[in-house]
């Protein structure tokens, strides 16, 4: 942890210096609004002052990604390619430096922050291969009648991200937008810019051309309102709460903007009597407790059958007891503070509503050290479908046990709450199975697995959860226009 935290200094005195500014174009500019504080929720030290933009900055960004999107458009997408790729591996180079700032900045714990860094490569790496058939198309016959359809990049793009695994993240959407030869301003979220700094010089680095990826910091109710708004920004990439996702909408409507929304979840992982319970124990562990329960497709609804109910808890709750809280760079820790003192006072207010809504406090529902934003990983049994806890996002290491009788009733409950981004089902019945997942209103679905990501496949949800999705030539659809030209012979 010593050697860590001495690492972790040398890349933060930069930091410390200069501050987090934006960078527009390829140059370092300081947001025209003044600056904010960005504190660590490990112990609530300050980090560095980060530059809050205005909505003058986003002009400048978006015009940026205007002026250089031509250019970057019509390059050869094998030339695209080499570039993202060189991306990738300065990734790899710098994936220490990358997941020591991410654990100080966001709480995450160093054994997901480490692989993160490295899957944000392998982001890049699947989208550049791609890059030079992004724009093939088809061609379709009729009477008297040839159809060529080809894509063409949108243009400039908006892309706003959320503070949980923010690097990650941000290349899951910004490398595939470049891959389709769109430009990008990106708007990362205000409780975590260390590591979209360095994306940003990552990417300038690498060769990427001025003004392709474009980086303006800030909050999203001036910063992220007005690249939503801004007319030469032709989609915004979102990931956040569903309630902003819905005031994005608005916001673009006048400049009638594509949008893609990937929200907020309440998954249900749900244990059948015949499931091997052993795996679908350490599943249920891990998707709630792991990355601080911060996660989108967190299994945060444990609905589970009555005969076997009573004995699944009580391993449960041992296992939970024993989840290791702990400081974010050591590698032993499993759960870290979460990310501010405002999702902190959420959180835990959600302890109460459990409580007062009766439900039974298994383990954890406190604060755990004596500073910094940790939380005990917490166990709720008792709980029945309609109680606040078990239908609203707590973003949290905060698992809402419910109990059903048969697979009706499972589904019922399973499917009766507004979100529907991912869904667990854990049984030997492959009959069961088939038919569960056929009825289960989720984007995505796992039986008989934690979540497992293949590139390929399509990411989002259905609800309230999400509009469209990612992952392989979904995130081309979304970057690009398919033109139709009709050749009469
Ligand atoms: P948030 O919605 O509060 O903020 C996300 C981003 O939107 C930030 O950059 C913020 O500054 C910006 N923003 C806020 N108001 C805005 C506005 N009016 N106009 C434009 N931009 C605005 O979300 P958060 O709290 O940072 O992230 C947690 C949420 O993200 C959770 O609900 C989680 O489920 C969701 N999430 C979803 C996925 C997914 O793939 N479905 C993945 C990760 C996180």
């Amino acid at each position: 942890l010593a050697t860590r935290l001495a690492q972790l200094d040398t890349h933060l005195a930069r930091f410390r210096d200069s501050g987090i500014v934006n960078l527009i174009n390829g140059q370092d500019i300081p947001g025209s609004g003044g600056a904010f504080e960005t504190r660590s929720p490990v112990d609530d030290s300050l980090i560095c002052s980060v530059s809050r933009s205005t909505a003058e900055d986003v002009d400048a960004a978006a015009k940026a990604a205007k002026a250089a999107f031509p250019a970057w458009a019509a390059m050869d997408g094998k030339e695209r390619k080499k570039i993202l790729h060189r991306v990738a591996d300065a990734i790899v180079d710098r994936a220490e430096e990358i997941a020591l700032c991410e654990c100080w900045d966001t709480g995450q714990a160093w054994r997901f922050m480490s692989k993160a860094a490295l899957r944000a490569a392998e982001n890049f790496r699947f989208f550049a291969d791609q890059a030079p058939t992004a724009r093939d198309g088809q061609t379709l016959f009729a009477p008297g009648q040839m159809n060529v359809t080809a894509r063409h990049p949108i243009g400039p793009v908006g892309v706003i991200t959320p503070w949980n695994t923010p690097f990650m993240l941000s290349t899951w959407k910004i490398a595939p937008a470049l891959a389709a030869g769109c430009t990008v301003v990106h708007k990362p979220a205000e409780f975590s810019p260390l590591t979209a700094r360095l994306l940003s010089e990552i990417c300038r680095e690498a060769g990427l051309p001025d003004g392709v990826l474009n980086l303006v910091n800030g909050f999203g109710e001036d910063a992220g309102r007005a690249l939503t708004e801004h007319p030469d920004i032709k989609a915004i990439a979102f990931v956040g709460e569903s309630k902003t996702g819905s005031m994005i909408m608005k916001q673009g409507a006048d400049t009638l903007k594509r949008v893609h929304f990937e929200l907020g979840g309440k998954n249900p992982v749900i244990v059948f009597e015949d499931a091997d319970l052993e795996r679908a124990l350490d599943a249920v562990i891990f998707m709630i407790y792991s990355l601080n329960g911060e996660r989108c497709t967190s299994s945060s609804r444990l609905l589970v059958q009555e005969s076997i109910a009573a004995e699944f808890h009580d391993k449960l709750e041992a296992r939970v007891r024993n989840i290791r809280v702990g400081h974010p760079l050591d590698p032993a820790t499993e759960v870290g503070p979460l990310i501010h003192k405002v999702h902190y006072d959420k959180v835990m207010s959600y302890v109460e509503i459990g409580k007062s809504e009766g439900a039974t406090c298994r383990a954890g529902g406190a604060r755990a050290g004596e500073e910094g934003w940790f939380v005990k990983p917490t166990l709720f049994t008792d709980a029945t479908r309609n109680m606040r806890i078990a239908q609203e996002e707590v973003f949290g290491p905060f698992l809402t046990s419910i109990t059903f009788k048969d697979e009706a009733e499972a589904l019922d409950i399973a499917n009766d709450v507004a979100y529907g981004l991912s869904g667990y089902l854990w049984t030997n019945d492959l009959t069961r199975a088939l038919n569960f997942s056929d009825k289960l209103e989720a984007g995505m679905i796992w039986v008989n697995s934690e979540n497992v990501r293949h590139l390929p496949t399509p990411f989002g949800g259905v609800k309230a959860s999400g509009v469209g999705r990612d992952g392989g030539d979904w995130s081309f659809d979304f970057y690009m226009e398919t033109k139709n030209t009709s050749f009469a012979l």
